[in-house]
Order: structure tokens, then C-alpha cells, then sequence
């Protein structure tokens, strides 16, 4: 048997589409939607990931402003700014773009950010949030996850569901979404002993760790869903590069029924779920002005 892929690039066209409606049914109400974000230290990379991330956003009508401050900043000067951002009315979402250089704590500038603008669901009310089961914002690579095996049409209740990886931007947060679907859940670390034990058990198999083929045929049940997290560069022997994730995809997809590719699959469905995330912002900020929903920070 050979998986079906998970196409996580026309999935993604799918929810932007949908956002961008909705985008242009609050602007033909006068409610525009900003997202702000913050850049530490200038690096090319940096620099064009928001470059590309500002193009995105105004593809599908979100304005995007951007706030670069020097690599020297002070906590204090990037905490005043993610403090500014948030009392600021005109803006609805705002993102902190990592890595930051050495000397910031990026969970406490996390902290920062007004919780219900917070777009990538870092802030850890967000994280409490998701953990109570009352989700407000999410982290988006674990939407992405969560978004990509329901494209399948799996019935969550009650399935094996084994997450290799527990960070708590990726491991953590899909399997509390797991949960929440009612799936049984496994969290696999460094310190698993006997991986394959477990990753064989798995209906639905999520690997987010960052090393590659970490994840081969021997460890995954037959007809399994195979979501791939990793993002990691190799070497070709001719010297080139290129992008694979933590699943040995050619054999495994022999035994998967669904899964996911790398590049292709999580990465563009995690820039939907911020764009979806934004959106939601919006919509939770006009609630909360409404009176209709109040926020206990
Ligand atoms: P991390 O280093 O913070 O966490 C890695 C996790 O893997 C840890 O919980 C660790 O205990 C576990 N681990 C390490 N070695 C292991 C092993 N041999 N067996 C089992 N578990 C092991 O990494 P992260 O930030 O969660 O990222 C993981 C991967 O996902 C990276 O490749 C990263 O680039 C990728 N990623 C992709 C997206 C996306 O949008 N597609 C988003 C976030 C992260």
C-alpha cells in the first residue's frame, strides 16, 4: 500500500481563501484587521521571512506593519514595544519573530503580548487556555497538525494518537489537541525508552523533533496517519542541500494510509493557521468590545 499524501500547500490555499472572504466581509464593515510584528536584530533571513510573511498578509487584505529594533535592544525596549503594540486600538494581532539574540528570554517577552492579540498562541494564558479545553488561540503548528489530520476524515474519539516530540511550541500543544479531540495520547521524549513500542500502537502518528529519518517503516503500524513536523537541512552528495523532515518518507509511506510530505505539508498549513489566527484575534477583540465575551487574564 502506498499513503495518500496530505497536500498541505492546497489545504492551505483552502483556509486562506476562506480567511481572505471573511477578511473583506469585516472590511466592507469598516473593521480593519493589523498585525504587528517584531523583529530583534536584522538578519537577511529575518528580514525576508517578514518580508514574505507582510506579503501574505496583504494577499489576503490583513494590513501587516513591521517594527525592527537593533540586535542590541534591551528587554526592557523590546517589552515596551510588545506593551505599546498591545494597548495600541489599531492593532488586532501581534507576532515576535524567533530566534532573538541571546541575551532576551523569549517565553518572557511571550508574556508581553496581550493575550487575545497574541497570533501565534505563545502567550502562556493562551497555553492555560488550550489546557482547560476553553481554546482562545492555539499555537499554529499544532492547528496546522490537528487541521491536517481531520483533511482525512479520521475519527479522533477514542484513536491511538503517539506524538514524538514534547517542546512546547509543537509536542506539547498538538498532543492537549489530541486530547481535546478525545484521542488517546502518547508524548514520546528524549528520555522514551523503547520508541518503536510505542510509535507501533499509533493510528495517528505526529513527529515533531528535528532529526532526520528519526522515524522509519519498523516504527509505524499499518494504515497509519503520518504527520511530519521536522524541518531539517541535508547534504546531498553533490554538495547541494535540501529540505526533509524526521520521517523516512519513501519507506514509510509504504505502510502509512496517509501522510504528510516535507516540504509541503505542515510548514504551509502552519502560515495558514497564523493568518487564521489573526483573523480570530479580530474577531475576539470585537467580542470583547461588544461585551459579549469577557477575557480573565
Ligand atoms: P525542540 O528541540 O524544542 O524539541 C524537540 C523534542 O524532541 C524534545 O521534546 C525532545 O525531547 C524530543 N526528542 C529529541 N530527540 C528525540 C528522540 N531521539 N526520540 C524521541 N524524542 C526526541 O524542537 P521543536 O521546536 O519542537 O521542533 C521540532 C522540529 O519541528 C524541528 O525540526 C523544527 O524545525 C520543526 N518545526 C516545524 C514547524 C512547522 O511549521 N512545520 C514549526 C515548529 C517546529
Amino acid at each position: 500500500m502506498s499513503a495518500k499524501l496530505i497536500d498541505g500547500v492546497s489545504l492551505a490555499a483552502t483556509v486562506k481563501s476562506q480567511v481572505r472572504t471573511r477578511v473583506v466581509e469585516l472590511a466592507a464593515r469598516g473593521q480593519s484587521i493589523r498585525l504587528a510584528a517584531v523583529l530583534v536584530g536584522s538578519t537577511a533571513a529575518g528580514e525576508l521571512y517578514a518580508q514574505r510573511q507582510g506579503e501574505g498578509c496583504r494577499a489576503i487584505g490583513i494590513d501587516y506593519d513591521l517594527t525592527t529594533l537593533p540586535a542590541t535592544a534591551t528587554f526592557a525596549e523590546v517589552s515596551g514595544t510588545l506593551k505599546r503594540l498591545s494597548n495600541d486600538p489599531a492593532v488586532t494581532g501581534i507576532m515576535l519573530h524567533l530566534p532573538l539574540p541571546a541575551h532576551l528570554d523569549a517565553t518572557e517577552l511571550q508574556y508581553q503580548i496581550d493575550p487575545v492579540k497574541d497570533v501565534e498562541g505563545v502567550n502562556p494564558a493562551n497555553i492555560g487556555y488550550v489546557f482547560y479545553a476553553h481554546t482562545l488561540i492555539a499555537p499554529c503548528t499544532a492547528l496546522a497538525a490537528l487541521e491536517l489530520i481531520q483533511s482525512t476524515g479520521t475519527n479522533l474519539r477514542g484513536a491511538e494518537a503517539v506524538v514524538v516530540g514534547a517542546s512546547q511550541i509543537a509536542g506539547k500543544p498538538i498532543a492537549l489537541l489530541l486530547m481535546q479531540q478525545m484521542a488517546t495520547v502518547t508524548v514520546c521524549h528524549i528520555a522514551t525508552r523503547d520508541l518503536v513500542e510505542h510509535t507501533r500502537r499509533a493510528e495517528v502518528l505526529v513527529v515533531a523533533v528535528g532529526k532526520p529519518d528519526l522515524i522509519r517503516a519498523e516504527h509505524v503500524r499499518d494504515g497509519a496517519i503520518v504527520i511530519d513536523v521536522g524541518i531539517n537541512r541535508v547534504k546531498n552528495r553533490d554538495g547541494t542541500s535540501r529540505t526533509v523532515g524526521d520521517v523516512a518518507f519513501e519507506q514509510v509511506r509504504e505502510k502509512a494510509s496517509f501522510i504528510t510530505p516535507v516540504p509541503g505539508g505542515v510548514g504551509p498549513m502552519t502560515v495558514a493557521m497564523l493568518l487564521k489566527n489573526t483573523l480570530r484575534s479580530a474577531e475576539l477583540l470585537r467580542e470583547i468590545q461588544n461585551s459579549k465575551f469577557k477575557i480573565q487574564n
